[in-house]
């Protein structure tokens, strides 16, 4: 089984912010600026495969990102959302927890859909992974 989460040196690179069993990093094809995914660090697919320490790490990260994105991007409120399971549109077999900064007027979709909300991957275009690494500084400049 292929994981990019795990096998990508970009995406370790990529790392914001990490603690024992999560870390976070910008996603490649972001829906709005900051569009970040927080995983465990254990390779398992489904939200229900975690262990009560992993989820609490991954909302530990969730907390601590939330006042970084209010700071880097003025996000006014947030999108956080997970697919669990191919069906329902999960595109990497490795639990990924969505966390995207919103604020009115933003650029991002404009209509809800949850099946393609947040996997569209023929219909975003992918980041350079420069910019990436800038918004990475920009949001672990603002973490507290
Ligand atoms: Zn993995």
């Amino acid at each position: 089984m292929q994981c990019p989460f795990c096998e990508k040196l970009e995406i370790k690179a990529r790392c914001i912010i990490k603690n024992d069993f999560a870390f976070a990093f910008p996603t490649n094809i972001p829906i709005v600026p900051g569009h970040v995914l927080i995983a465990p660090l254990r390779c398992v697919s489904s939200f229900d495969d975690m262990t009560e320490e992993e989820v609490k790490a991954v909302f530990d990260l969730r907390g601590k990102l939330k006042n970084a994105l209010i700071k880097t991007f003025g996000a006014e409120g947030f999108n956080c959302a997970y697919n669990d399971g191919e069906v329902a549109g999960q595109s990497v077999p490795h639990f990924h927890f969505h966390m995207l900064p919103r604020k009115k007027g933003d650029s991002g979709i404009t209509e809800y859909e949850p099946r393609k909300f947040l996997y569209r991957t023929g219909s975003r275009a992918e980041s350079p992974e420069e910019e990436l690494l800038e918004v990475l500084e920009l949001i672990r400049n603002n973490l507290t």
